[in-house]
């Protein structure tokens, strides 16, 4: 069974570490899809000769733009190069009208009207389940922002899973995420800031530790406060080029 994961951007949306904004590769038997597609996605894609055609769909966390900024890159090379039917984009509700004004600021009068192929949205709401094959995607609202909802998922496939906070300030909800997983991937913005309704911090992650049932943590999004203190975290750090296999 193939269930993996391609760590293209690990970093926070400053980049800090050197690292690319979020992105993550999922491959499993059938499919391949990105969960966040951040603005240096499509370069990081390049250099590990990914060519998009072979991408299934996105699957966005939130609308802040080192999640989803790269995405109109994304399209328009598959409007560019390849011959594709259509294009599968999931994420909250209104993500595709967002999408579409993003399209047109960067490029005017290209819009998705101007594509060859046709651009197929899933919009959700929290606590909702889709499968695309046999991958199974819950929903679960996170404290982020007050304009859109933010989204952690949960991704299963045959007997394994895993799951992704995207941003989010801490909420029991990160606990529930984190259930019954092979992994657990969770933003650690801070290290000992106090972000609440915005960001994680190490300190939050090590005092709900126990109430974590994850069989691996993985932390990701670091910004200049947990670099400056990386010395002091034990856990895990996503790093660019990282595979992992669920
Ligand atoms: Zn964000």
């Amino acid at each position: 069974m193939i269930f993996e994961i391609l760590v293209l951007g690990s970093g926070d949306a400053c980049s800090f570490g050197g690292k690319n904004q979020t992105s993550f590769f999922i491959k499993t038997d059938k499919k391949t899809f990105l969960l966040d597609c951040g603005p240096s996605t499509l370069s990081e894609l390049r250099r590990r000769n990914i060519n998009t055609d072979k991408i299934d769909f996105i699957l966005n966390t939130h609308m802040h733009g080192d999640h989803y900024g790269g995405i109109p890159y994304l399209l328009l090379d598959l409007n560019i190069n390849y011959k594709i039917e259509s294009f599968l984009v999931i994420g909250a509700e209104g993500i595709a009208e967002r999408l579409n004004i993003l399209q047109d600021l960067l490029y005017p009068g290209y819009g998705f009207e101007k594509f060859k192929f046709k651009m197929i949205f899933e919009e959700l709401k929290p606590y909702q389940e889709i499968n695309v094959d046999d991958i199974k995607i819950k929903s679960y609202p996170m404290l982020h922002s007050a304009y859109s909802y933010c989204f952690g998922y949960k991704i299963e496939y045959k007997n394994k899973s895993f799951a992704y906070t995207g941003d989010t300030g801490w909420t029991n909800e990160i606990i529930n995420l984190s259930n019954n997983t092979d992994l657990f991937i969770i933003e650690c913005s801070y290290y000992n800031k106090d972000i609440r309704n915005s960001h994680v911090s190490y300190k939050e992650l090590l005092e709900n530790i126990n109430k974590i049932n994850t069989k691996n943590i993985l932390l990701t999004h670091l910004s200049k406060d947990a670099y400056d203190n990386i010395d002091k975290i034990s856990h895990a750090i996503a790093y660019d080029g990282m595979k992992i296999f669920i």
